[in-house]
């Protein structure tokens, strides 16, 4: 286990050196900013949950605790916030996952530190039934977009991401609405900015694989993954902010 762990660490550092990220310090100050919180539900997040780990993890617990923190600034600031919740009608499937998030079941629900923005007056809850949030936001019965709505009726400058997973829902939400910013969808919109404190991934060990019956491409070193995450949303356009100053 500790040579494993070794060499993931010096891959690691060795991806950091060849993918290097940059992380800066974002200030808002007075420019129009909105917080998208991506999934962090009970089944990503919660000890014991289908797709979480099974014992506390530090990426994980770090991201939830620093989404909150963000969370309660922004509101405190009067800033808007849009939380994504991976959400499945029971039956339905997400291939190539296994079910997860149906509706009902809980697994989709924001776990116990952020439940308190289910009934905020500044936060507009958005259940999403894949990868991508701003597909996800399709309305499909009226092909209303209702992030570019949430974006444009507030006239937001900037977005500031956070979630899980970094590699994932997030790199995909990311990288799609550095798109639609140059393609001037949001016209407003300037800066995309991934904190990177306020999210995480999963881990997927070559031996979890092994005993989990899974193909050799569901290994997902955790800190490795993040990285990569991180790497490819910033060398697309986006900010990776190590600290957010108000
Ligand atoms: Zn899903």
């Amino acid at each position: 286990m500790s040579a494993t762990v070794t060499k993931q660490d010096s891959t690691l550092a060795a991806i950091e050196a060849a993918l290097p990220i940059e992380p800066q310090t974002y200030i808002i100050g007075d420019r129009p900013t909105g917080l998208i919180v991506v999934d962090v539900v009970n089944c990503f997040c919660t000890i014991g949950y289908v797709f979480a780990p099974q014992q506390p993890d530090a990426q994980i617990s770090t991201m939830v605790s620093e989404t909150n923190r963000l969370a309660q600034s922004f509101v405190a600031k009067g800033l808007p916030i849009m939380v994504f919740l991976d959400t499945h009608q029971p039956g339905k499937p997400e291939p190539p996952y296994p079910t997860h998030c149906e509706k009902g079941s809980g697994e989709e629900k924001l776990v116990t530190e952020l439940e308190w923005l289910e009934n905020h007056p500044l936060a507009t809850l958005v259940e999403k039934d894949c990868i991508n949030g701003f597909i996800g936001a399709i309305d499909i019965d009226t092909g209303r977009n209702l992030l570019l709505e949430w974006i444009s009726d507030r006239k937001l400058e900037a977005l500031v991401v956070v979630g899980i997973c970094t590699d994932i829902c997030v790199m995909d939400l990311v990288t799609t609405m550095l798109s639609v910013r140059n393609h001037a969808l949001s016209p407003t919109l300037k800066d995309i900015v991934v904190y990177a404190k306020g999210c995480a991934t999963h881990n997927i060990t070559a031996e979890m694989a092994l005993q989990q019956g899974l193909p050799k491409t569901a290994i997902h070193p955790q800190k490795i993954a993040h990285h990569i995450g991180l790497y490819t949303m910033t060398e697309r356009g986006a900010i990776i902010a190590d600290t957010i100053k108000f």
